[in-house]
């Protein structure tokens, strides 16, 4: 599939032609369990190659800088109209390059420099972008970072009210990269207004478990949720924000002309055609999986002695603590690449690592439920994944594990089910 359409970078330019193809190959023969990938579908991809890539569009649609946007502004429109039907949203805007840049014009639309933004802590599942040092968030504004509880290690709601009221943020950002419990917006809802702090959700990594009704949605507690279209959602790689519609100009003002130039429509056109798939049954069934195959997976790690982080999984991700076994996330990592399987190395609640070593890996179910894995598949998954971590140095253990890996991949073809 991937050949045929290459014909013209085979032509033009071999080399990245090549390069494309090791990559279809290795999407296709590789166990992907990291959380925050999927599979697009034929018919994104098609959108985000098209030919809308050739067309400028600054402004909104009605209201452009540019002559000719007759096509991209119903392309616009219905990403727009889909979206707010998949989450209920009074306002959306599609032009968001990334979720970074998501969560960046959230700030700048009610902001000033310097304010206090309450948010997780990176070592414990947030975000760069919800104000780690390293990041444009961290160095703009005063960062009150919180955490989870260190011996449920899920969050504790009274003490983030209680830390509310001690650090008085003007916003409150919900929302993780690596938090396997389900996310309770409703409460900190309640914990943003007893402080008089505006709500943002980062829905980027549950997006699609929200769409489907196997999350809690944010939509109608916070004051802005942003997300990434990439990741459970399943569409090309971009950023949305969603908000009430009393935030409506400031949105759009801090994204265009705030952060951003022209809109990528090759990919806002690709975001409509996502869109239109999650409205489907299929994708709502996909996301159920997803969930399904996450629990599965987390049950049979435990029965065979493995440390997850809160002791479990609500959504499609879990966090492995590998102290235990005195091995790092980077080690590990390296081990299950070794042996075909793709995960990263993540930090722990209460991390004693530097975030390239870590004492941790994330897992997520996303792209193999893509393919069609179910609650039978994971656990194969498991077993692989006791017998990497049990001989991560035995290079024919791996080796065979490698197999196994390529043959469970050939019963499931990427591009088959989507
Ligand atoms: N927010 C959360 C919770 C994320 O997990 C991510 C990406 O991993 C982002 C924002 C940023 O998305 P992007 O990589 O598109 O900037």
């Amino acid at each position: 599939m991937v050949k045929k359409q290459m014909s013209y970078i085979s032509e033009i330019d071999p080399r990245i032609a090549e390069i494309l193809e090791k990559e279809a190959e290795r999407q296709d023969y590789k166990l992907n369990l990291i959380a925050s990938e999927n599979y697009t579908s034929r018919a994104v991809m098609e959108a985000q190659g098209s030919i809308m890539t050739n067309k400028y569009a600054e402004g909104y649609s009605g209201k452009r800088y540019y002559g000719g946007c007759d096509f991209v502004d119903i392309a616009e429109d219905l990403a727009i109209e889909r979206a707010k039907d998949l989450f209920g949203a009074e306002h959306v805007n599609v032009q968001p390059h990334s979720g970074s840049g998501a969560n960046m014009a959230v700030y700048f639309s009610v902001l000033n420099l310097g304010d206090t933004i309450m948010s997780m802590d990176l070592t414990h599942g947030g975000h760069l972008s919800h104000g780690s040092p390293v990041n444009f968030a961290g160095q703009l504004y005063n960062i009150a970072s919180y955490g989870v509880d260190k011996e449920t290690e899920a969050l504790d709601y009274d003490v983030l009210m209680d830390f509310a009221k001690k650090s008085k943020p003007r916003m409150i950002v919900a929302g993780a990269s690596a938090y396997p419990r389900e996310i309770d917006f409703k409460r900190f809802k309640e914990i943003a207004d007893e402080v008089g702090a505006y709500l943002l959700a980062d829905i980027a990594h549950i997006a699609g478990l929200v769409v489907a009704g196997v999350h809690q949605s944010p939509v109608p507690y916070a004051d802005f949720v942003t997300t990434t279209t990439h990741k459970t959602l399943r569409g090309p790689r971009g950023g949305m924000i969603m908000c009430k519609e009393e935030y409506a100009k400031g949105i759009n003002k801090a994204i265009f002309p705030g952060i951003q130039g022209g809109p990528l429509m090759h990919i806002i056109a690709a975001k409509a055609v996502a869109f239109k798939e999650a409205q489907g049954q299929k994708y709502k069934d996909d996301q159920v999986q997803t969930v399904k195959n996450a629990k599965a997976m987390a049950v049979r790690l435990i029965e065979l002695g493995f440390d997850l982080v809160s002791g479990g999984t609500d959504n499609h991700m879990m966090l492995l603590n590998l102290n235990k076994f005195d091995m790092t996330g980077k080690d590990a990592e390296t081990a299950f690449s070794n042996a075909g399987i793709i995960l990263n190395k993540n930090t722990i609640p209460f991390e004693t690592k530097s975030p390239f070593i870590t004492s941790g890996v994330r897992i997520g179910t996303p792209a193999v439920t893509t393919r069609g894995m179910k609650e039978t598949e994971m656990e194969e998954i498991v077993e692989m994944i006791d017998t990497v971590i049990n001989n991560v140095n035995d290079r024919h253990v791996l080796d065979t594990v490698n197999a196994d890996v390529q043959q469970l991949c050939s019963c499931f073809p990427v591009y088959k089910n989507i």
